[in-house]
């Protein structure tokens, strides 16, 4: 007595999606530098306050708009205080009624930046922003990423192997139907294979599953290092790119102007003085000033330090735009 036998189309395709499909590490390009487009309103510098209000507001931040308007707040009376011979002005205004054109919107917007700091807080892993946390992320990605390449390394074997017990099944398979059946006790056989094929290949499956989570930890630990990198200005060699297709470039916060509406964006903060720092760094651009040289600037390049009030080079560049008094 024989019986037909049916060949596997599933595993065949399982097997196929496990061999085409691996997740490369992506590990992104990071420079903290932001985006300063040169200003071309119409307008006498400092002598009337810039209006501004909210625009984007992303609640994936788990902030709140009063919050951000603190911070908001906090970041405009940096600009605004008195200091040396520098008597304060009012320079910004909250406005949020103001539905004119010429109102500075500013958006917060979520990116995979921020997805990252949540990411690593989600995992109960602790970024500060200090070289002892850069060093113990370092280590936890370097361990990882030992543990990960093992693992892949098994788990390729087993696909490797699994494609070709598959293989051997499905050609006796073949040879039998071509038969017209198999025998009983052959039959039984490779029924037993089929059954053990199908749970090796639900066994993949969570293994690729866990694969794919130590590969999000390791992105989400290489954002975050390479902004340590830039905020620490340590002198180590940075994470490199693999996907600079992307073209994205890591900026914490942008403010764009085309003559006619401006802007600013904001994407990533690790704390609440990273973001009252962006946020007064990108109203200086706003005023109209430039980057200056002294890095505990609030006007510097890069947000690397926690230094809360205007720097000589600050006040330099802030009293060239507005003079010294009223
Ligand atoms: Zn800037």
């Amino acid at each position: 007595m024989t019986k037909s036998l049916k060949i596997l189309i599933p595993l065949i395709f399982v097997g196929a999606v496990f061999y085409g499909y691996w997740p490369e590490v992506a590990v992104r390009v990071s420079n903290f530098q932001d985006t300063y487009i040169a200003s071309l309103f119409p307008r006498e510098p400092c002598t009337q306050p810039i209006a501004y209000n909210l625009g984007a507001f992303d609640a994936k931040f788990n902030i709140s708009q009063k919050y951000f308007l603190s911070a908001l707040s906090e970041a405009e009376a940096i600009w605004e205080k008195s200091q040396g011979d520098y008597v304060g002005k009012d320079l910004f205004v909250y406005s949020p009624e103001d539905m004119s054109k010429k109102v500075l919107k500013i958006n917060l917007i979520y990116d995979y930046r921020q997805e990252a700091t949540a990411k690593l807080k989600s995992l109960g892993i602790v970024v500060g922003d200090n070289r002892e946390s850069y060093d113990s992320l370092k280590a936890k990605f370097t361990a990882l990423q030992k543990s990960y390449d093992q693992k892949k390394v098994e788990f390729n074997a087993r696909v490797n192997a699994f494609n070709q017990k598959n293989k051997a099944y499905e050609a006796e398979v073949q040879l039998w139907n071509g038969k017209g059946g198999a025998p009983e006790a052959k039959y039984n056989e490779l029924e037993k294979e089929r059954v053990e094929l199908n749970t090796e290949s639900a066994e993949f499956k969570v293994l690729h599953i866990n694969l794919n989570n130590m590969t999000d930890e390791m992105n989400a630990l290489v954002v975050v290092l390479n902004r340590l990198v830039d905020s620490l200005n340590l002198s180590v060699e940075k994470y490199n790119t693999t996907n600079e297709s992307r073209g994205e470039s890591f900026e914490e916060g942008v403010y764009s102007s085309n003559g006619l509406t401006q802007e600013i964006d904001i994407y990533e903060f690790s704390s609440r003085k990273k973001l009252v720092r962006v946020l007064a760094h990108e109203l200086g651009h706003a005023l109209g000033l430039d980057h200056v040289k002294d890095p505990k600037s609030i006007m510097y390049e890069k947000n690397q330090s926690s230094n809360m009030v205007l720097t000589a080079d600050d006040l330099t560049a802030l009293k060239a735009k507005c003079g010294t008094s009223m």
